[in-house]
């Protein structure tokens, strides 16, 4: 989540060193300041620490400001920051090559500190927002984990890294038992209380920076673990299976064992040229049809 609490940062790219230092004076109530004095120290910088924004001298020894600026926008992990030029340059000519370059703005030398200090709080402020949104985008309302959209557009990314290095990847696929008898005896509301519950308890287990779980609908989630053979799967599966009966949640529907229980199915692929994430997926969802008609309540692997 974008988080308001941590301040900003604002990468200060410049050759001349005076510059930066009065950009960092002006500035440095509004956030973390990082500078760079070279364009391949700013591409470097901008990757690693993901600055909020970007001030961006245009004439520099190595790489000029257009071109940085250009590289900043090619490259999916540097795009959206907003890239603001500081110049002397004042031709028109100038500014649309700035713009052109993927600019959102212009500051002119002899630095002025109220109007930089106004553009570059707008423009941080509408990123911030911007990747706010993008956020929620990725999220499910309810539950707070990642939706299925999430999971699709990660689930094919970790796929295509898993196959260029031959690599194994697991999936599972979490139902809720008897959901919809929860629903039936308990009402609405009760029910989303319980997928929120379920879905606390499974992100708690679900750790590893690379392992994604996801609301794939419904009362069903599903968990990509990337690097993960089937054994280290299926322990992770009884662990989360283990976990939601431990939260005792009531559940005195029809066919229910008494409380709240989760059947999962794993599949696990090691990825090469014919294996698909959508045949694993359907292996996985085959192995939770099979815990289902086993009684619920417990982990099918293949
Ligand atoms: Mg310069």
């Amino acid at each position: 989540m974008a988080d308001f609490a941590v301040p900003p940062k604002i990468l200060i790219v410049d050759d001349d060193p005076a510059n930066i230092d009065l950009l960092a004076a002006i500035l440095e109530e509004d956030g973390e300041i990082l500078f760079a004095t070279s364009g391949k120290a700013a591409l470097a910088m901008a990757e690693s620490e993901r600055p909020d924004i970007v001030l961006l001298d245009v004439v520099m020894p190595d790489l000029d400001g257009y071109e940085v600026c250009r590289r900043l926008k090619d490259n999916p992990a540097t795009a959206q920051i907003p890239v603001v030029f500081i110049t002397a340059l004042d031709q028109e000519t100038d500014e649309e090559a700035g713009l052109a370059a993927g600019a959102v703005d212009y500051v002119a030398k002899p630095i002025s500190a109220p109007i930089t200090r106004a553009r570059v709080r707008t423009h941080m402020e509408l990123k911030r927002h911007r990747d706010h949104l993008a956020e929620l985008a990725y999220l499910d309302g309810l539950t707070g984990v990642a939706n299925r959209r999430r999971f699709d557009e990660y689930a094919e990314l970790e796929w295509r890294r898993a196959r260029r290095h031959g690599r194994p990847v697991s999936v599972l696929m979490v139902d809720v038992d008897e959901f919809k008898h929860f629903n039936d005896h308990y009402g609405h509301q009760a029910g989303d209380a319980c997928l929120q519950k379920v879905a606390a308890v499974l992100g708690g287990l679900v750790n590893r920076p690379a392992d994604l779980l996801a609301r794939y609908g419904g009362e069903e989630f599903v968990c990509v673990l990337p690097e993960t053979p089937a054994e280290g799967a299926r322990v992770l599966a009884e662990r989360m299976r283990a976990a939601v009966e431990g939260l005792g949640i009531a559940h005195d529907g029809a066919g229910a064992a008494g409380c709240v229980t989760i059947s999962i199915g794993v599949a696990t692929a090691v990825v090469d040229a014919s294996s698909t994430l959508e045949d694993t997926l359907a292996r996985a969802d085959a192995q939770l049809y099979r815990a289902k008609s086993a009684g619920r309540n417990r982990v099918s692997a293949v």
